[in-house]
């Protein structure tokens, strides 16, 4: 009998997917017309079956792509939430992997897998919220809060698909904000795993049972890869969500939600681990390895900590209120249009940043507003002088100002009603060390002065 090493078969299909994943998906985001060459190409492979199986608000095709015709369905759909396409870019891997195993069984999943599985995907099931990269559709509605009510196009579909397909193993694929740490880590969740519970008292029948076992085989797969970024997701039962109803039909309900990795702005290292451990679903279904598994073994993935990550964190610096003084560690985060702004004051001990400023003896200095009341050509130069007098603001009318400095600058139209930063505020002060050395935060990028 020949020893298989544990990650053998993982190891293949991280190799395949390395030489073979579609190198025109590796963008920040994906909208229908990003994968409609890549659905015509999978069209073509003779193991697959494309089907058209309704439309969006705005009239975009959603399709389902069909491999194999066993008795065991699964069923996976992607980008629910139009600004989450990771897993839509892996999947369409995932399919073309497995043809191309069709021919050299390079994956060894055995000649007969297709005659005992039934896979269908939908990949980007909300193309109306991936054209405008929000996570509602066109009706400005949450497709995953729709799940009773059904007054969308998009959850109709799945609803009916879930309906006719029945399907025994269902995965509800997204992506998660870059903050979720896997467990009081620091490290960002890259996966994190949920079987949703289908009644507020959270019961495990079988077939949620096999789903926890089933997300334990994948983790222990994904562990060789990612030891220390695989989160547990967590399990309140949500009424209104498409997961913890399609749990409720009696289908093992697997939530897989993409994040954040070091150095991974377009999230590949998520879309390589969704493929892998999709994979080794299908591998512990066919050889009924899931079923070594426990509830234990479920539940020793630490959780999935929201905020347990900030892009910025400053930490121990002093502040003066009034007549009093303070330190504090300050967080700072990004949104998408990349502006700046203050998170959390206080002690942060239990987050980690991106980025970590020690600031210890550093003072941030009242912020103070330069007014603007004329038009102003501001170079480098100029800025430099400015905020070594201690403006890191501007205020009056934005239009006077030409900013040439190549630093970001914030104009606001009426003077700041603070003078010490606050939750909310945008990230832009001056810190003095004990040496009287400044630093000036723009935007969250520091400047020595
Ligand atoms: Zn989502």
């Amino acid at each position: 009998m020949k020893a298989a090493h544990p990650h053998a078969p993982a190891q293949a299909i991280a190799s395949l997917w390395d030489s073979h994943h579609f190198s025109a998906l590796d963008k920040s985001h994906l909208r229908h017309a990003d994968i409609q060459p890549v659905l015509d190409e999978i069209a073509d492979y003779p193991s697959i079956t494309r089907e058209t199986i309704g439309y969006s608000c705005t009239g975009k095709s959603i399709e389902r792509l069909s491999m194999g015709s066993g008795p065991l369905i699964i069923l996976a759909w992607t980008q629910m939430h139009g600004d989450e396409p990771t897993a839509t870019a892996a999947v369409l891997d995932w399919l073309k992997l497995l043809h191309l195993n069709s021919t050299s069984n390079s994956l060894a999943l055995g000649s007969d897998w297709t005659s005992l599985v039934t896979l269908h995907i939908i990949p980007m099931l909300n193309p109306d919220g991936a054209e405008r990269d929000t996570r509602v559709n066109e009706q400005g509605i949450d497709i995953n809060r729709d799940a009773k009510q059904l007054q969308t196009p998009e959850g109709r579909l799945l609803w009916q698909q879930v309906q006719t397909l029945k399907p025994d193993v269902a995965f509800n694929l997204h992506d998660q904000n870059p903050y979720y740490s896997a467990g009081p880590t620091g490290y960002p969740a890259t996966i994190a795993f949920l079987a949703p519970a289908f009644h507020p008292d959270k019961h495990v029948d079988a077939p949620r049972l096999r789903a926890k076992q089933l997300i334990a085989c994948m983790a222990d797969t994904l562990s060789h890869w990612l030891p220390c970024h695989i989160g547990r997701y967590d399990d309140t039962y949500s009424l209104r969500s498409f997961g913890d109803n399609i749990a409720g039909t009696g289908a093992s309900t697997i939530l897989i939600e993409s994040g954040a990795h070091p150095n991974d702005p377009h999230r590949q290292v998520a879309r390589k681990m969704n493929v892998i451990g999709l994979h080794s679903a299908l591998e512990a279904l066919l050889g009924n390895l899931y079923q070594q598994k426990s509830l234990a073994d479920y539940y020793r993935i630490p959780d999935n900590v929201e905020d347990g990550l900030v892009d910025i964190k400053f930490s121990r610096v002093a502040q003066r209120c009034a007549s009093h003084d303070y330190v504090a560690d300050i967080s700072v985060n990004r949104d998408k249009q990349g502006r700046a702004t203050v998170k959390h004051i206080g002690d942060l001990s239990g987050q980690a940043g991106f980025t970590n400023i020690s600031a210890y003896q550093t003072t941030i200095l009242p912020v103070k507003a330069y007014q603007l009341d004329g038009p102003m050509v501001l170079t480098e130069t100029d800025y430099l002088a400015l905020l070594k007098q201690g403006f890191s603001v501007f205020t009056g009318d934005s239009s006077l100002l030409d900013n040439l400095s190549g630093l970001p600058v914030l104009c606001l139209p009426e003077p700041p009603a603070y003078s010490t930063l606050y939750p909310g505020a945008d990230a832009f002060w001056i810190m003095q060390d004990s040496e009287g050395k400044q630093r000036a935060v723009l935007n969250g990028k520091m400047i020595n002065l």
